[in-house]
């Protein structure tokens, strides 16, 4: 109760400071602290965000010791927060969408609700594939949607490609996650983007072909299923099985990076882009600019064990384990945008 106020106030006095500001929302980043005309320290930035507490609030946390910017937070599924940042228009007190999936926020700058950001910081630190061409968001982390594999009834020499998952000796051995979720859709999407419809249909009607059961609800549900022998091999996002290695280093079940010698492994990344709203786009600016830095990068993978999106980065000691990999360089913009075909085409191929 006590947040909510304090959030309300808040609220108010930055569309109090920012009635004025709001008619020069493209105006320099000079004008606008002018135009502000109280220290940039004092302004809150804002954040709605689909990713949990734990791993966002260290991360503000190290922002504001490091640059005195406070950042309050709203949490959610991103449906919903997506929703209400439509809902609330211009009245939006969100700077920041902070969410995972290329798919997530292509949805989001596709309702124009996100403003392009040319930051040249953003730019250098954030590679070209897993950011949006005209800035309206950027990949903080990297996830890989990979093969695993019941490590005692799988050779890896046995495993190549996602599309070499259709090949008959994997009948009754393969396990997936519900066609529904996104992570899955943005998989499909990408591949259409690289591969035609054609031949990705051919690829999911072949996985079909070869469920061990019907689909499950979550990746760790494919994971635990390996491991309890229901099925050999399955495709999921590497660091639910990092969660898994961390509990039991003997896991029976391992990662593989999927296409190598092609065009690399599928990833999508948690992100974020500024509102086209924002009363405070200069503090989000710096919070994005700072999130692409070494320090926080490096907590993303150790808090979630991902992959910094910044290259120059090193993955926490667990994620480098699996060792290095090429990732497939396609825009992950390409998720969203082909997010209604690829959904259409895993409907015609049966994929539930
Ligand atoms: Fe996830």
């Amino acid at each position: 109760m006590l947040k909510r106020v304090l959030f309300t106030t808040l609220s108010c006095l930055i569309l109090c400071a920012c009635a004025e500001e709001r008619q020069s929302v493209d105006s320099t980043d000079d004008e606008l602290s002018a135009a502000v005309n109280i220290p940039e320290i004092s302004n809150p930035v804002i954040v709605y965000s689909s990713r949990q507490e734990y791993l966002i609030k260290p991360l503000f946390d190290r922002f504001t010791e490091e640059t005195g910017i406070e950042v309050q937070y709203q949490t959610g599924e991103e449906g919903p927060l997506i929703a209400r940042l439509q809902a609330e228009g211009e009245a939006t007190f969100a700077d920041v969408l902070y969410t995972v999936d290329a798919g997530n926020l292509w949805s989001a700058s596709d309702k124009g609700l996100l403003a392009s950001v040319d930051s040249a910081l953003l730019n250098q630190n954030i590679p070209e594939h897993l950011r949006e061409p005209q800035g309206q968001w950027f990949g903080l982390s990297v996830r890989a949607r990979t093969i695993v594999y019941a490590k005692d009834r799988v050779d890896p020499s046995e495993l190549s490609t996602y599309a070499a998952l259709t090949d008959p000796k994997w009948k009754g051995r393969l396990c997936l996650r519900t066609s529904k979720e996104v992570y899955n859709i943005s998989l499909v999407a990408t591949m259409i983007e690289r591969l035609g419809e054609e031949t990705t249909q051919n690829i999911v009607e072949g996985w079909v072909e070869n469920l061990a059961a019907p689909v499950f609800s979550s990746d760790t549900l494919v994971i635990e299923a390996i491991a309890a022998g229901q099925c050999d091999v399955g495709l999921v996002n590497s660091y639910y099985l990092g969660r898994k290695q961390v509990d039991d280093e003997n896991y029976p079940v391992a990662l593989y990076w999927a296409n190598q010698d092609s065009s690399g492994t599928h990833v999508n990344i948690s992100g974020a882009g500024i509102t086209r709203y924002a009363k405070n786009p200069e503090g989000a600016q710096r919070l994005l600019e700072w999130l692409s830095t070494e320090e926080p990068q490096r907590m993303f993978s150790e808090l979630n064990l991902e992959i910094p999106a910044n290259p120059t980065v090193p993955s926490a000691e667990q994620v480098a384990a699996w060792g290095d990999f090429i990732q497939d360089n396609i825009n992950v913009e390409a998720a969203g945008r082909l997010q209604a075909d690829a959904v259409m085409l895993m409907d015609r191929a049966d994929y539930r």
